[in-house]
């Protein structure tokens, strides 16, 4: 199919090729650009995806066994206002007070501490070991108030079997209402860090799990250092106790990293729960592929723009080869003048343009004298020397830039004058016969005024186009016929001569 004639133009030029190399690259890295950040998206939607997930699951197994504990803690406290308990025998009461829960893995003991914190019932042992706990944070704190209910402490480590634990406790009201002991439950701390374990979280993840007033519980990977510390002040934490979930990015107070939290409150518990992934692991996968794709398409734009300015420079050189090319065919090799292809086309112009201005155009043909003597005397070499002086003499006698010189045979020329009368036609035939009464070839042994020729002018006024040449050539014969070295002007009715003889 062919293409339509402008765009093929265009197709032709340097110019297209190289804006087209330039906008191709910049269209190729805009899309991959959109693409990348598309990627990305999709690798910190996914993450925020996983985050959640987790989140989820983590929190819903720890609210489930806090619940267990807090089922068996209130069953303590409701079990203790059972009649009679006291007279019953010790197993019997053990019975009555503690469940099944307490044997659960990871769940700890579970004890009932009379008013003044000593071991009133042990759900381990019986009899119940030794122990006073009344220095304790949560019996103090039940102590004071009756309006706690379940009470989450901070971690510690049990004073009966050395383990770290997270102490969860009711209080005990005498029949009075006034303080008659704790109903302690415990979690071993160990519970948490094989559960967070179990997830593969990349170099940098953590979780976390905090008590509301900043305490640390728990973290993964797990730091014995890192438990119980305090990060209330922290910027990130603020932002963990201002809503009920949420997600954000934030730098670690504690190791710098920047990393994707989300985060949950724990049920109804003053538990906060986070599951945070470093920004870096997040995109670790995307900048691999970026790299690979950012390469690639980069080396394909080079590439392109590389070979649209070789093809533009191409395009370039063959046009201008192109030009010399119609150039040279429009000139004559030896004399430099316009050749007669030239001629013609200019004649027909001048033609047109004489016939639409109604202003005069003259034409002489200039015929070099018995050349063939010349030629034969000197040699052919000497010839040519001789036809590019007289190219040389007959530039110099024109002046105005639309004159035209050109060379239409072997020792026969033209000069077309556009908008000049005979006159004007007649100067110009002077001047060149004086210069050429000028020219020698002194290094041949031709001397000035051996060269002459004769012109034929021919002028055509008032729009008589058409025969110009044919009559500007018959002048010539004339002028070779009556003696040679003269102008014949063909333009006057009566066909006067005009002898001119060369100034020189
Ligand atoms: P006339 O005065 O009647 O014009 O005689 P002439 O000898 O000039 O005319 P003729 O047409 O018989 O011969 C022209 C000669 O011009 C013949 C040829 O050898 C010579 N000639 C034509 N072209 C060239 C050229 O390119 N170089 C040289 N050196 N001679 C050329
Ligand atoms: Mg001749
Ligand atoms: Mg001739």
């Amino acid at each position: 199919m062919a293409l339509p004639r402008p765009l093929a133009r265009r197709l032709r030029s340097a110019r297209t090729w190289i804006a087209l190399g330039v906008l191709a690259p910049v269209g190729m890295l805009v899309v991959s650009g959109l693409m990348l950040l598309d990627l990305r998206q999709d690798d910190w939607d996914k993450a925020e995806q996983t985050s959640k997930n987790l989140l989820q699951v983590i929190e819903r197994d720890i609210a489930r066994n806090v619940e267990i504990i807090d089922l068996s803690l209130q069953a303590v406290v409701e079990n203790l206002r059972t009649p009679g308990l006291d007279a019953v025998r010790p197993e019997m009461r053990q019975l009555v007070l503690f469940d099944r829960a307490g044997t659960a893995r990871d769940v700890g003991v579970t004890l009932v501490l009379d008013e003044h914190g000593e071991i009133a019932a042990d759900s381990g042992a019986l009899p119940a070991r030794k122990g006073n706990y009344a220095d304790r944070e949560y019996f103090r704190v039940h102590r004071e108030r009756a309006d706690l209910g379940l009470y989450v402490g901070r971690p510690l480590v049990s004073r009966l079997t050395g383990e770290r634990m997270l102490p969860f406790s009711r209080r005990i009201d005498k029949p009075d209402g006034s303080f008659g002991g704790v109903a302690l439950g415990t979690l071993k701390l160990v519970y948490f860090s094989r559960l967070f374990d179990q997830l593969g979280l990349g170099r940098d993840g953590a979780i976390n799990l905090y008590l509301r007033d900043g305490t640390r519980i728990m973290r993964h990977p797990y730091e014995e250092a890192d438990i119980g510390v305090n990060i209330a002040g922290a910027p990130t934490f603020r932002r963990f106790v201002g809503a009920r979930s949420g997600t954000f990015v934030g730098t670690s107070v504690r190791d710098g990293v920047e990393r994707h939290y989300a985060f949950t409150q724990v049920g109804d518990l003053p538990l906060v729960l986070n599951v945070a992934l470093s920004t870096a692991d997040i995109e670790a996968g995307w900048r691999a592929k970026a790299f690979v794709i950012g390469m690639v398409v980069l080396l394909l734009c080079g590439l392109t723009v590389f070979l649209s300015l070789l093809y533009g420079r191409d395009l370039r050189r063959r046009s201008a080869l192109q030009a010399e090319l119609a150039r040279l065919s429009r000139t004559d090799a030896l004399t430099g003048l316009a050749n007669r292809r030239q001629f013609e086309e200019e004649f027909e112009r001048a033609r047109k343009g004489a016939g639409r201005t109604a202003r005069p155009l003259s034409l002489l043909i200039v015929d070099a004298d018995h050349f063939k003597r010349c030629n034969d005397r000197y040699g052919h070499a000497v010839g040519d020397e001789v036809l590019k002086g007289l190219a040389r003499c007959l530039r110099a006698s024109v002046r105005r830039p639309d004159d035209l010189v050109a060379r239409i045979g072997g020792e026969e020329f033209a000069v077309l004058l556009p908008e000049t009368d005979e006159d004007g036609a007649t100067r110009v035939a002077q001047a060149i016969h004086r210069a050429v009464a000028k020219l020698a070839v002194p290094a041949s042994g031709l001397g000035v005024g051996a060269v002459t020729v004769s012109v034929g002018l021919a002028v055509d006024a008032a729009g008589e186009l058409g025969d110009l040449y044919r009559r500007a050539d018959a002048a010539l014969y004339e002028a070779k016929a009556s003696g040679r070295n003269r102008t014949q002007c063909a333009s006057a009715p009566a066909n006067r001569t005009r002898r001119r003889r060369a100034a020189a």
